[in-house]
């Protein structure tokens, strides 16, 4: 079994969509293993965006990312790292496919309510930003 790094993004904790998030999670067959709610400090989210630090929506990225709490969870499951790529669907969701949580509930390309690792090395790196070892259970 792998194991994936998400987050709940503001947008959705804002709208009270982080249950419907999860049953989406769920019924795809990933299990939540590791899970809270942080608010993120701008450190924390300059450093988690870092690959981005270039591009011109970084500022706003990082802004977004630190304007209400988020939910922080490990996921596993078979597959898990590129499962939940196909359960989040495309970043903008104008493109994303039908059933997809950004398709269901994403409001823009910047606020798109999910974040999955897209690497199983950048899993591990994002998971031990957040959760020690004896949290994921
Ligand atoms: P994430 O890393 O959050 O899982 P992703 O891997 O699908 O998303 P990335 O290319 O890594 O997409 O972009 C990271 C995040 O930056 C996106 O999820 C989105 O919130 C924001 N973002 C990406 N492109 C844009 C853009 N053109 N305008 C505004 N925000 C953007
Ligand atoms: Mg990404």
């Amino acid at each position: 079994l792998e194991r994936t790094f998400s987050i709940i993004k503001p947008d959705a904790t804002r709208r009270n969509l982080t249950g419907a998030i999860n049953a989406t999670i769920e019924k795809a067959g990933l299990r939540i293993v590791a899970q809270k709610r942080i608010l993120l400090t701008r450190a924390q989210a300059e450093t988690f965006y870092g690959v981005h630090k270039e591009r011109p929506f970084f500022g706003e990225l990082v802004d977004f990312m630190i304007s209400e709490p988020i939910v922080v969870q490990v996921l596993e499951g078979e597959d898990a790292v590129a499962k939940y790529r196909e359960v989040m669907g495309a970043t903008n969701p104008a493109n994303a496919a039908e059933g997809t949580i950004r398709k269901e509930f994403a409001l823009s390309v910047g606020e798109n309510s999910a974040h999955g690792s897209d690497s199983l090395e950048n899993a591990q790196i994002e998971i031990a930003q957040f959760f020690a070892g004896n949290e994921i259970v």
